[in-house]
């Protein structure tokens, strides 16, 4: 393009920017400066660390960048709608968005569990690498899109623990007659290896332990476990949480109340989302690694990492779960396909890079 075309364009686009401002009619400028209020609902107990914490300072951080155009009420699990009601309240309109795990909403929508984590799937680093820079975001929008909401991830808990264990895991058959208490694909998974599953809520599982009623448990690492006491009734701690290794945790955003902001603060949103993405990894990465130290110092329970064995022999139940659980509907198995995809291709990367360089960060 040569200089004078150049002009000329310049002065068009300027033209259009005067003609636009222009435009700008006194009523549409003050409806720019228009304050919205939101609520939001989560599936977490009130003033749960670094979940429900974080969350809090996601509205606030919105407050922030918008000048308080977006103020955004917080309202704990339980306290507006139950904690597993996010994902209706949001869908419906009630509220305008909420916090949650997307593997949550198996019932209603099978695609959405790769959108936390699948056991053996991707690591936090890894699903970032699938959300923003693979088609992982664009999928998990096409996922949610019928149910009008719009998806961001918003918190990882990096991998999760194993879990406690009062009988020692040496062999794949140790698992059977195991009663464990796991949910999700996890559950299904350790079902097929021959352990009995059962679901209890998060209150009653300290007293099953102890009692005998369970000789298992999942939650989620040692920073969270510590304060469910655990270690108190449990001899082993068991790692990696293969079921696990990287959840991501959801901001869902109502379409319509989404689409009713001013683009500067959908950007506010999108942004305090992608800094409480990174946060509250760094939070549970920080806090698990001094919880740890802490049990350690305990002599009576034994932390142990699952043997070679047992690893590949849950990974080869995982794999046989999960490709039955995509043949479910096609919308889970274009999801999978992409998520496989992603995975061996970032996996022959990360075995050159992080894996090769992590024994001698260690
Ligand atoms: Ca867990």
């Amino acid at each position: 393009m040569d200089r004078r075309s150049l002009i000329k364009k310049g002065a068009v686009a300027a033209g259009a920017l005067i003609a636009a401002k222009g435009s700008v009619s006194p009523s549409r400028a003050y409806a720019g400066e228009k304050k919205f209020r939101w609520r939001m609902v989560t599936s977490w107990p009130p003033s749960f660390p670094i979940l429900q914490t974080g969350v809090e300072r996601f509205a606030k951080r919105v407050g922030e960048l918008t000048g308080g155009r977006l103020a955004i009420r917080v309202y704990a699990g339980g306290e507006l709608v139950p904690p597993l009601g996010v994902f209706d309240a949001v869908s419906s309109g009630s509220v305008q968005c909420g916090h949650s795990a997307a593997y949550y909403w198996a019932g209603k929508c099978n695609a959405a569990q790769w959108f936390t984590s699948i056991p053996f799937g991707l690591d936090a680093q890894g699903m970032n690498a699938w959300f923003y820079y693979g088609n992982g975001l664009k999928l998990w929008e096409e996922v949610y899109s019928k149910f009008n909401l719009i998806p961001r991830p918003a918190g990882n808990t990096g991998v999760q623990m194993g879990g406690w264990f009062n009988k020692k895991i040496e062999n794949m058959s140790d698992f059977k007659g195991l009663k464990m208490r796991i949910p999700g694909i996890g559950g299904k998974v350790i079902g097929k290896a021959g352990a009995a599953v059962t679901l209890l809520p998060a209150g009653e599982i300290y007293t099953s332990l102890e009692r005998g009623v369970i000789d298992a448990t999942e939650w989620i690492g040692p920073f969270h476990d510590i304060r469910m006491g655990f270690y108190k009734v449990a001899k082993y701690y068991y790692g990696p949480g293969w079921h696990e290794p990287g959840s991501t945790l959801e901001l869902i955003v109502n379409k319509k109340a989404y689409d009713r902001l001013p683009q500067e603060l959908r950007v506010a949103v999108d942004t305090a989302a992608a800094e409480l993405n990174v946060e509250m990894l760094s939070e549970f990465e920080t806090k698990n690694a001094m919880a740890l130290k802490e049990l350690h110092r305990d002599k009576k329970i034994k932390i142990l990492t699952f043997p070679d064995k047992v690893l590949q022999g849950l990974r080869r139940l995982s794999m046989e779960t999960i490709a039955e659980i995509a043949r479910k509907d096609p919308l889970s198995r274009k999801v999978n396909d992409d998520f496989q995809n992603f995975k061996k291709e970032l996996s022959a990367w990360n075995r050159l890079s992080e894996k090769a360089y992590y024994d001698y960060m260690l």
